[in-house]
């Protein structure tokens, strides 16, 4: 019998995370031999973690919130988008080398061309600056985005993202403050929704939503909302009403682990079965 692939995943928390579920149902779906765990380690333990992982040969694995920043530090090689977005997600072992890879970017474009939302010529109004908002900005530019502005409540956020990755993404890239939304959403066609307003029970996900100029964006513009719990945020409710074409963030974090999934195991990810899994 061939030994397993071995992967987990570095949170802190991360008992709340679907990637187990969803790696163990794309293995038993393809008949190999995978073990994927919850590593729960705290940002000070994180650099001896992952050396006692390396240590042990570890195949690959993901990262969290709060590690994907810290990480970099810690790995052998990084690839240099996620080197641009300041932010690993899926680290795989290469000739005995532990490679970092932003899988997030490709995942939220994968997500949108599966949901049939044009990304090729697109004017896109992303709302944040942090994290997310980095990998949206790689990600779409990648897939073709003529035009990306990043609306943030601290303007010097978002000129300091549009500074780093500017060289970086070969596209119209700009910063503006979010309270200058409104001018930015009248010509957009695709919104991303990338801060952490909208998520969980947040009692002011309604007003952040409600500040949204959803009303001034043309009829055919679609709305991405990358937080996925809830799966239908405040915002995508507003969108959907104004009868926009609308996608959730469980798309997005589906094709970051099929993609990671492909990157560790070179098989097709089986993706209704991963997201029949992200499901449950
Ligand atoms: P960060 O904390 O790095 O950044 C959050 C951003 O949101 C910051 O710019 C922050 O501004 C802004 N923000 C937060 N609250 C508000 C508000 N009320 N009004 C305006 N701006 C606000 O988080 P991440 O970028 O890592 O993640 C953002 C969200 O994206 C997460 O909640 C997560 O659920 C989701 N996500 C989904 C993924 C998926 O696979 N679907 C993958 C990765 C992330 P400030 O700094 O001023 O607070």
């Amino acid at each position: 019998m061939t030994d397993p692939i071995r992967l987990g995943i570095f949170g802190f928390p991360v008992a709340h995370s679907k990637s187990p579920q969803m790696h163990r149902a794309a293995a038993r779906a393809l008949g190999i031999a995978l073990e994927y765990d919850r590593f729960e380690v705290a940002p000070a333990n994180l650099a001896l973690e992952v050396k006692a992982k390396h240590d042990a040969r570890i195949d690959g694995y993901n990262l969290t919130v709060p590690h994907k920043e810290a990480v970099i530090a810690l790995l052998d090689d990084i690839a240099p988008p996620a080197r641009a977005i300041g932010a690993v997600n899926t680290v795989v072992r290469t000739d005995d080398r532990y490679v970092g890879h932003n899988t997030d970017a490709p995942g939220l474009a994968r997500s949108l061309e599966e949901a049939g939302v044009r990304i090729d010529d697109a004017r896109v109004v992303i709302v944040g600056a942090g994290g997310a908002a980095r990998a949206a900005v790689v990600g779409l530019a990648d897939a073709g985005a003529a035009e990306i502005a990043v609306l943030a409540r601290r303007p010097e956020q978002g000129e300091a993202l549009v500074e780093s990755l500017a060289h970086f993404v070969d596209c119209i890239l700009e910063a503006a403050p979010l309270s200058e939304a409104d001018w930015h959403f009248d010509s957009g066609t695709l919104v991303v929704q990338a801060t952490s307003a909208t998520l969980g029970s947040n009692p002011r996900a309604e007003e952040f939503a409600a500040m949204l100029p959803i009303d001034a964006l043309p009829p055919d513009a679609a709305v991405v909302d990358m937080v996925y719990e809830p799966l239908e945020t405040a915002v995508l409710t507003r969108a959907k009403k104004r009868g926009l074409k609308v996608v959730d963030g469980l798309g997005m974090l589906l094709h970051q682990g099929a993609i990671a999934f492909e990157m560790w195991t070179g098989l097709t990810a089986p993706l209704d079965v991963m997201r029949e899994a992200l499901r449950d």
